[in-house]
């Protein structure tokens, strides 16, 4: 499977020590064109999330103009109401991460607010990456996500061999 990670913007209200954008010279990175080889568009950051307008522009761009068949995921770490309500609609999954504690309850709230249309959702790819410093997690049912937890920051992670990195135009 081939993938196009779809860097967006660089603004995020996070600092996160082991940032992998702090690894990469975006302003460097190549300009997206050609879409139609890649299996997956991921969107990322930043923070997509923080400029919603943003990312329905260009999903609705890449619908309408260059990806057919491709699937659409998204990586954030903001989970809103517009999420539930516009974006999820727009894409075909999430992978949202949690850095600490203190995603804990809008992590939470979230999670109740998707069960509550869990048939929905079941056709949604939705994925939670937790890092260690979160701990346990009190949510009662998480059965919509695959989880990989325990996670720790990797110092210049490389990219998977299946994706390239690219920037939106
Ligand atoms: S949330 Fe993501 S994009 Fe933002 S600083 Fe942390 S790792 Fe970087």
């Amino acid at each position: 499977m081939d993938i196009m990670r779809l860097f967006l913007f660089e603004d995020c209200e996070r600092n996160c020590k082991g940032c992998c954008n702090k690894d990469w010279n975006i302003k460097n990175l190549p300009y997206a064109q050609d879409f139609e080889k890649y299996d997956v568009i991921l969107l990322t950051g930043g923070e997509p999330m923080l400029k919603p307008w943003v990312v329905t522009d260009v999903v609705r761009h890449l619908r309408e103009h260059c990806c057919t068949n491709q699937l659409i995921y998204m990586y954030t770490a903001k989970v809103t109401d517009m999420m539930i309500y516009h974006i999820l609609e727009l894409i075909d999954g999430i992978t949202v991460t949690l850095h600490d504690k203190s995603d804990i309850k809008s992590f939470s709230s979230f999670n109740e607010k998707l069960l509550k249309d869990r048939h929905y959702y079941l056709t949604k790819s939705l994925r939670l990456n937790i890092f260690n410093e979160v701990g346990r997690l009190p949510c009662k049912d998480l059965s919509l996500w695959k989880i990989k937890d325990k996670i720790k920051w990797i110092k210049k992670a490389p990219l998977p061999d299946n994706e390239t990195f690219m920037r939106w135009i």
